[in-house]
């Protein structure tokens, strides 16, 4: 089970946590993975911005809030659980936290080790905390960090990638005779080793990462992910009022929802999951008694839907390469993405229409520029390209469904829709995987076309 920081953003919520274990350990065994609390890594993250741009001042202020921040919450569990223990060691890494950002601030120098050193603070004050909580209704339990329950990284700092085997082996060798103890461990997220021992961070978001591996390796009955929404949803229920939760979709589908902004786990973070076909299910930890959805191997078709639910990203542009010289002129498409990747310009979506003048790229609206620039630079005045277009205003609406594979006439209806509502449509794209049918409007005209698609595949009933 992991909890997500806004399932532990109080003491009560703690507590709550606390609670949904004690009432599942009863038929269950369970390890416990703890992000941080609340938006604790934004404001850590915050602390290393201020360190390295020499405000000190802030950096303090910062540092003294997060600090009462975990001392407020320690005492407030002690209180219940009558430990004082963990108001001690709160204390202690209030101290080194103190102690680090002291030592950064003199260098004002903020390496990718020390920054994860910072960031890993905040699963380090979380896991203790909720152990004190757990152990407060009679369960044993026992905190330990991503690094000692045996996830072992390279020292690739920020986004350090475990080394799979060596992991799984010692996860199981950790974690098995807690278990079989009748202990819950009780995991920091997001937060590993690299193999000399320097604390490492999975990338943000990575406590789900830390969830999929740990059941992977014990290959657990299921991986329960609680958050603050009922599950995946058919649309954003901010755009359409009768959106609802998803019971089952496949990892293939998740991997498309989770990559088109749907709040749920990061793409990477199914990975471990999905290799050894454990389920992971998303849960509310405000509701524990719904049944949340369920992401598993099976292809479930819900009816005969072919598609299952619509999502928008927000905030991209399209950037489009032109040229007659384009023609049948190999390499340009590889000049373009090269000069793109090379200059960090992450591409969202890509179309070229088989008249090969040209090519089409979305990027997040605050890249455009540079990835024009960029192609500007690389590419005109070669014979090939001789313009280079840009189309701020845009966002991309995606269609996801496995059931759409095979069927003929989702690409019609899809568009049918969108046009009835009179939205133009910019660009269009569809993987061969055929799951996923994406395509671009207007932003102003988004939620007009995700209703228009929700409704023509009456996904709300
Ligand atoms: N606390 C980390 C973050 O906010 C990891 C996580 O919450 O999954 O990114
Ligand atoms: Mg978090």
């Amino acid at each position: 089970m992991k909890f997500g920081g806004s399932s532990l953003a109080t003491a009560a919520r703690i507590r709550q946590a606390a609670s949904i274990v004690q009432h599942f350990s009863a038929e269950n065994k369970i390890v416990i993975v703890a992000s941080a609390m609340d938006d604790v890594t934004d404001r850590l993250v915050e602390i290393a911005e201020s360190v390295q741009k020499g405000e000190m001042r802030e950096a303090q202020t910062l540092l003294t809030r997060l600090q009462r921040f975990h001392t407020t919450v320690a005492t407030s569990i002690a209180r219940e659980s009558s430990r004082r223990d963990i108001v001690a060691s709160t204390d202690v890494l209030k101290t080194e936290l103190g102690k680090t950002v002291e030592g950064a601030s003199h260098l004002r120098e903020m390496t990718p080790r020390s920054r994860d050193y910072l960031l890993s603070f905040g699963e380090r004050f979380s896991a203790p905390i909720l152990t004190s909580a757990v152990q407060a209704l009679g369960l044993k339990a026992r905190p330990m960090t991503g690094g000692e329950a045996g996830i072992t990284t390279d020292d690739n700092f920020g986004e350090a990638k475990p080394l799979i085997e060596v992991s799984y082996h010692q996860l199981r060798k950790r974690l098995e005779p807690l278990l079989s103890k009748n202990q819950v461990p009780v995991v920091t997220g997001f937060i590993a080793a690299s193999v000399d021992g320097s604390p490492t961070t999975l990338g943000r978001g990575g406590s789900d990462y830390t969830a999929s591996m740990i059941g992977a390796a014990l290959a657990a009955d299921e991986i329960w992910i609680w958050t603050d929404v009922d599950g995946l949803m058919t649309a954003d229920p901010r755009i359409v009022k009768n959106a609802k939760v998803l019971p089952s979709v496949s990892f293939g589908e998740a991997l498309e929802l989770s990559f088109f902004g749907a709040k749920m786990m990061h793409p990477h973070a199914l990975q471990p999951a999905s290799q050894r076909k454990v389920p992971v299910r998303i849960k509310n930890s405000r509701k524990p008694d719904g049944t949340g959805t369920l992401v598993c191997d099976r292809e479930s078709d819900d009816n005969g839907r072919v598609v299952k639910a619509v999502s928008i990203i927000r905030d991209v542009g399209i950037v489009t390469v032109g040229g007659a010289g384009m023609v049948g002129a190999p390499g340009v498409a590889g000049k373009v993405f090269q000069t793109l990747g090379t200059n960090r310009v992450n591409v969202i979506m890509i179309s070229q229409g088989s008249s090969e003048a040209t090519i089409s790229t979305v990027v997040a609206r605050r890249e455009v520029d540079r990835a024009v620039r960029a192609l500007q630079l690389a590419l005109l005045g070669q014979g090939q390209v001789d313009k280079i277009l840009q189309e701020k205003d845009a966002c991309i609406i995606a269609v996801v469904g496995s059931g759409m594979r095979g069927t003929p006439g989702v690409a019609a209806r899809v568009f049918s829709a969108v046009a009835s509502r009179k939205v133009n449509v910019r660009m269009v794209a569809q993987g061969s995987s055929e799951y996923n049918v994406s395509f671009v409007v207007s932003e102003k005209e988004g939620p007009d076309a995700v209703r228009a698609i929700h409704d023509e595949f009456k996904l709300g009933n």
